[in-house]
């Protein structure tokens, strides 16, 4: 709590340091420590016992839009679900957007906190399970609201149209893409400029960073699937075997990262999941990987993508398998993200 009080606090006076000159931040920063502890510090409660799953932030967006609405901004709700915009125009100039994830998790909270959530919730399986803000999406979308009222408060000091946007299902990386395929951007305007933030506990209390480069990395999900030759165990030569072919694939995707991306450039292919086989001596026909891939820029994770695709399907060329059965890549489009990489002239 104190952390989220000092960060919600450092975030709100440094959006507003961007745009304003010293003096007027001076008595910003002042208004943004009086905005938490008479309204902010008890709305930030209320939603972090109130929290919701993914898809399913239906009363968090409708209390997030009520409390927009009610300082003046102009509501678009229901956008790829539990969506929503929030516009305020104030006269000429650039669109700005401020985005906050609004979705929880199914974690039980064991913080032992005075207000700690006790929430339930049915999840996608119509399983009861326990929900909490362990992502601090509560710290993400209360700042929203307090960004909302310094800003309707002080539009002699700025010119332009803000943007506030709520956005659903970030845990299952899937919000934003249902939001543009519902027609977002028709609906209200595209922003010329976009910021967000998220919480961490991994910087000292009140401080805020900002890289010039990616700010967080891409991740994509890929499944190899490796076809073999079944034969006795006893008899491996009669066979093409998936478990000698895919271990030789894992070792190959080893020197992706450290032999063909640059040395200061940080990326990873991590195999999670290797299956194969039913028997002790049985060699099977099939064997299947699942990788998780970190990438820091579109160039690298491009270059990480291909290098999997080649080291997978050059080794079954290696193991003697014909054309049709080489090993097959699938990258999951539905589940990747690509890097967030910041506008180094904003920053
Ligand atoms: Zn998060």
């Amino acid at each position: 709590m104190k952390n989220y009080k000092v960060l919600t606090q450092a975030v709100l006076v440094t959006l507003f340091v961007l745009a304003t000159p010293a003096s007027i931040a001076a008595s910003l920063s002042d208004d943004v420590r009086s905005l938490y502890d008479t309204k902010l510090k008890d709305l930030f409660v209320h939603f972090h016992q109130n929290p919701e799953l993914s898809f399913k932030e239906d009363k968090t967006a409708k209390r997030l839009g009520d409390e927009l609405e009610a300082l003046g901004y102009t509501l678009h709700r229901g956008i790829g679900g539990t969506g929503l915009v929030a516009l305020l125009e104030n006269g000429p100039g650039p669109t700005v957007m401020f985005r906050a994830d609004m979705d929880g998790l199914p974690v039980e909270e064991k913080s032992g906190l005075p207000y700690a959530s006790e929430a339930t919730q049915l999840d996608w399986d119509g399983n009861r399970v326990p929900v909490m803000h362990a992502c601090g999406h509560d710290v993400h979308i209360t700042s929203l609201v307090g960004t909302a009222k310094l800003m309707a408060d002080r539009k002699e000091q700025w010119s332009g149209t803000l943007m506030l946007l709520g956005q659903p299902a970030e845990e299952r990386v899937a919000g934003a893409r249902v939001m543009m395929e519902d027609g977002l951007w028709d609906r209200v305007g595209q922003p010329d400029f976009a910021m967000a933030f998220h919480v961490t506990s991994a910087l000292p209390t009140g401080s805020i960073a900002a890289p010039p480069t990616a700010a967080y990395s891409g991740a994509d999900t890929v499944d190899i699937m490796i076809k073999g030759i079944g034969a006795h165990g006893a008899s491996p030569h009669t066979g093409v075997d998936p478990i000698v072919l895919g271990s030789q694939i894992v070792m190959g995707l080893q020197t992706v990262v450290s032999r063909n991306l640059a040395p200061r450039r940080p990326g990873v292919i991590t195999v999670g999941s290797f299956h194969s086989g039913t028997k002790h001596n049985i060699i099977s026909d099939a064997a299947k990987l699942q990788l998780t891939v970190r990438s820091e820029s579109p160039e690298d994770r491009q270059l990480l993508l291909e290098g999997i695709e080649r080291v997978a399907v050059n080794m079954g060329r290696v193991a003697g398998l014909p054309d049709d059965m080489l090993p097959v890549v699938i990258v999951n489009q539905g589940e990747g993200v690509p890097p967030t990489v910041n506008d180094a002239a904003f920053v």
